[in-house]
């Protein structure tokens, strides 16, 4: 495979809110390359006026206009180096640019990502969660149904959960991650991160709400939530088990169940059976 050596597309993480997080590479390579593409042109401007860069920048914020693609994709191959930068963050990660850097992989343009700011990132290293892993799921949806069925899924999830979340909807959406994953799940509120008024709070699910609630939290501002992984209880009874369970007593007796499902999984008989009584 033929990498074009001399043509580059600069994947450029830029500030979630203190110009200071800016790193020398970003500004190096900002100041050599020819054109950017932006998200925000103005919020860009604002960026590149910070550190004396001036620069062509074009609106890139929409993956879906190819003709847009194409056009960028041209102007790489006939030999313009290019940046891409969002209005904050790391591109790509809940922003546009997902499609124009497979068109680059598809043209061999040599792609060069940029470590730097990423909110969902930022907050994740201040959860104080103990597993090395976690999921990412950038916005809950809007809708209430969609929005439990996501949360339903990810009921049992062992991963750390990292979600994005607007002030308008943070307390809708902690009532539905209440219902669904409990009161008591640690969960860490990351607010307005590397400003003035930032937040960083690792509370309850129900005291985080609580906060809100009662406007000890202002709803104003960036959002980002951790929430802790599942944690295995001792007398859990998995949802195969159950599955299980629930096939045979439709054609047997719940005693006799409850017995075999016992034998098939090899779990105690009166484990379960102390668990069906608690639930059925
Ligand atoms: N590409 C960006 C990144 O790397 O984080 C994310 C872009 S997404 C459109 C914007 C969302 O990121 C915000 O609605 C908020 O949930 C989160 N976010 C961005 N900056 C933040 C900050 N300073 N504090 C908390 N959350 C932030």
């Amino acid at each position: 495979m033929k990498i074009l050596k001399k043509n580059k597309l600069y994947i450029v993480p830029t500030p979630i809110g203190n110009l200071k997080d800016i790193t020398y590479r970003a500004i190096n390579i900002l100041k050599k390359i020819d054109i950017i593409l932006a998200e925000n042109i103005k919020h860009t401007k604002i960026l590149i006026n910070h550190f004396k860069i001036k620069k062509t920048i074009l609106k890139f914020n929409n993956d879906y206009e190819h003709n847009k693609v194409k056009k960028i994709i041209k102007l790489i191959k006939t030999g313009k180096n290019v940046a891409l930068l969002s209005s904050a963050g790391t591109p790509t990660i809940n922003d546009p640019g997902y499609k124009l850097i497979h068109a680059c992989h598809l043209s061999n343009i040599k792609i060069i990502p940029l470590p730097g700011p990423c909110a969902a990132i930022t907050a994740l290293s201040a959860s104080g969660m103990s597993f090395n892993k976690f999921c990412y799921e950038g916005f809950l949806p809007k809708k209430k149904k969609s929005k439990e069925t996501l949360l339903k899924s990810l009921k049992k999830e062992k991963k750390i959960i990292i979600f994005y979340e607007s002030k308008h909807r943070i307390i809708k959406s902690l009532k539905t991650i209440i219902k669904i994953f409990g009161e008591n799940r640690n969960i860490l509120l990351a607010k307005e991160m590397t400003k003035i008024w930032e937040i960083i709070h690792k509370t309850t699910t129900i005291n985080l709400l609580y906060l809100f609630e009662n406007k000890k939290i202002k709803k104003k501002g960036e959002i980002v939530l951790v929430i802790d992984g599942y944690k295995e209880k001792k007398d859990d009874i998995s949802d195969k088990i159950i599955k299980t369970f629930k096939i045979l007593k439709d054609t047997i007796s719940i005693k006799k169940a409850i017995e075999i499902t016992a034998k098939i999984h090899k779990i105690k008989k009166n484990k379960l059976y102390n668990f069906i009584i608690k639930k059925y």
